[in-house]
């Protein structure tokens, strides 16, 4: 008896093999450095430099690190930051949504250590009556995985790094709205084309849950997530209540990595 093999799981396995062999071919060009004289930018930097671990882990002040530069206007938010090359691309995304009558606020951009911290503990307090240490690792466990649905541990946020906003609100009925579903929309047809994206889709398992507000610069923040793979290890993650639990709770493969793919959606999108 011969059976039909599902066309979608042919396209699923095709996906996968094709991307395991540009993952290849990125390993051994890497390695070769005689191939990078001759390579388009495109593909390969030779120049690349990995972004420091203070910036990948929010030690910094934004007001006062060189790449970062203020972004103003927006809303009544006025003191964000951004990398320098994502604020301007997001100055261009934000005038041609303006043209079209859709108001990108910018509600969140560049948060430090520090700042996640301030959320984190805060919402650490409200939920353990300021008594966490004392709870049962259980219980501690219940809590940091109940914040972790919508926010991330100190040293282990996307915004650290100065190429992700939030826009709007971040609550989930304005983006179920009108005015909500029409922005999301116009983001949907138009924010790759200035290399933003959104991360948190809702098609993942695991991690954070959908976050239609969160968007993604993704020429810096594409290397920003590599370099962090390369970089950060549990040990950094320090100096809060529950950095202790992050190794067991598997923050960097189920949080930080679990985001959408770029180069998957693009090669398996029918
Ligand atoms: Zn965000």
């Amino acid at each position: 008896m011969i059976r039909r093999i599902d066309p979608g799981f042919q396209r699923r396995m095709l996906c996968l093999i094709l991307m395991m062999l540009l993952q290849n071919l990125a390993g051994n060009l890497r390695m070769s450095s005689s191939y990078a004289i001759v390579l388009p930018d495109l593909i390969f930097e030779p120049q690349y430099q990995p972004y420091s671990k203070d910036v990948l882990l929010g030690h910094f002040e934004p007001s006062e690190h060189p790449d970062f530069e203020r972004i103003r206007g927006y809303n009544a938010h006025p003191t964000m930051y951004l990398q320098r090359q994502a604020k301007l691309a997001l100055d261009s995304l934000i005038a041609a949504a303006a043209a079209e009558g859709i108001n990108l606020n910018v509600i969140s951009a560049t948060r430090n250590f520090a700042t996640q911290q301030r959320i984190w503990e805060n919402k650490i307090r409200a939920k353990s009556n300021g008594s966490f240490q004392a709870l049962t690792k259980n219980r501690q466990l219940q809590i940091v995985q109940n914040i972790l649905n919508y926010s991330a541990m100190p040293g282990t946020s996307r915004h650290h790094w100065g190429t992700d906003v939030d826009f709007c609100s971040v609550e989930l009925a304005f983006w179920r709205g009108n005015t909500g579903s029409k922005v999301f929309r116009w983001l949907q047809d138009n924010a790759a084309e200035y290399g933003f994206a959104l991360v948190y889709t809702q098609n993942r398992s695991g991690g954070y849950n959908y976050e239609p507000w969160h968007w993604s610069y993704l020429p810096l923040a594409e290397r920003f997530l590599e370099d962090y793979r390369n970089t950060v290890s549990y040990e950094d993650l320090a100096g809060f209540n529950g950095a202790e639990l992050a190794e067991e709770l598997e923050i960097f493969p189920r949080y930080v990595q679990n985001v959408f793919d770029p180069m998957f959606a693009m090669l398996c999108t029918p």
